[in-house]
């Protein structure tokens, strides 16, 4: 069966994250997937790779990687793809993982498919990558037709199955060129984000828009965000007008959501808001204009004053947290 590889996205202690598993589902369906572990840490996450089907786990045990940015990683993952001739390389749809797919497309004269929600093998073979496009206005269906097909997959867009596979462990001796450590990493600042999931990884994602009307108003989505273990989100008139930090803004100039649930409080449902969060799996809007355009994309709507509904849903969800 065709290799398939995969880049292991994981914490810097070594915890595999969810994609990751995300990605091997996904590869089960092209072929045997190989997950490309960088760093330290491969023999404790074995289990977990084993668990969603890594036949193997090629362990590139170096420093390189968490000392310089992107290039290192493609770098590995071009010599594996010359190497081991696999049919196709997923990597997480991050802002890291794309920049990966770009450089890797770029030294392997691939194609690449960016912000793929699923991918299945085609009548002939190939992946085939579905992606929103337009906003989501278009899904597409696209293939690669040159070289190694390379696709970057949304986290959270393939729900996770486990299938046990061997998640042999196949060491790869890598140095990183002199090229790829052009740039150092001189110092890593953890984001504070307190208890709440993070905005890309998280199952349920409460976002506030205009409609909260100030800074003190927003603090209302964070306390429903919190009832529901869900992270907080934004739309752009509320992260321009300084009420939310601009890390957490929501669309085509912001972050791109999959989650399980996304409810969206005083969003009026613009275009560019919508490309960031219309793949996510249920919608539920909170607006007061039955008119709202995010009506069209929720599946359950609540028309009315937000400062009224929320707290009562507050109040519903910490009841039946009780029972
Ligand atoms: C190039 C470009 C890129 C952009 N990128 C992004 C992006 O990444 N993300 C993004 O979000 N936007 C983006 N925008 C901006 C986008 O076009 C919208 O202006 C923005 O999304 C509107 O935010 P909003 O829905 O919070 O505000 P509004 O459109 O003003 O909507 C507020 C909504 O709140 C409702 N409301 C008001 N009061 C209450 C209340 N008390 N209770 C209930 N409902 C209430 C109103 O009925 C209204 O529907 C971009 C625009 C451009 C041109």
């Amino acid at each position: 069966m065709a290799e398939v590889l995969v880049l292991a996205e994981h914490t810097a202690d070594g915890e595999v994250k969810k994609v990751t598993l995300e990605l091997l589902t996904a590869a089960r369906r092209l072929g045997a997937p190989s997950a490309v572990w960088t760093g330290p840490g491969a023999e404790a996450a074995r289990a977990r790779l084993a668990e969603y089907g890594a036949e193997k786990v090629y362990l590139a045990d170096s420093a390189d990687f968490a000392s310089y940015v992107a290039a290192p990683a493609a770098e590995l993952l071009a010599w594996l793809v010359a190497e081991k001739a696999p049919a196709a390389v997923l990597v997480a749809g991050t802002t890291e993982g794309k920049e990966i797919a770009g450089r890797l497309a770029v030294k392997t004269g691939s194609g690449v498919l960016t912000d793929a929600v699923d991918v299945t093998a085609g009548p002939d073979g190939r992946p085939v990558a579905e992606q929103p496009n337009f906003g989501g206005a278009v899904t597409v269906h696209s293939t690669v037709r040159t070289g190694t097909p390379i696709i970057a997959v949304r986290p959270n867009a393939v729900s996770p199955e486990p299938s046990p596979g061997a998640a042999a462990l196949e060491p790869v001796a890598f140095a990183a060129s002199a090229a790829a450590k052009a740039t150092t990493i001189t110092d890593r600042v953890p984001a504070e984000r307190g208890e709440r999931p993070d905005l890309t990884e998280a199952q349920i994602v409460v976002s506030g828009g205009r409609g909260t009307g100030s800074e003190e108003g927003f603090k209302i989505i964070e306390k429903l965000a919190d009832a529901l273990g869900a992270a907080v989100g934004a739309s752009r008139a509320v992260t321009d007008a300084g009420w939310y930090p601009h890390a957490f803004q929501v669309g085509q100039t912001g972050k791109t959501v999959s989650p399980q649930l996304y409810v969206a409080v005083g969003i009026s449902g613009a275009i560019q808001h919508r490309a960031g969060m219309q793949t996510s799996k249920t919608i539920v809007a909170i607006n007061k204009d039955a008119e709202a355009p995010i009506f069209e994309i929720a599946d359950y709507g609540v028309v009315g004053d937000l400062f009224t509904i929320v707290p009562q849903l507050i109040d519903e969800i910490e009841k039946h947290k009780g029972m």
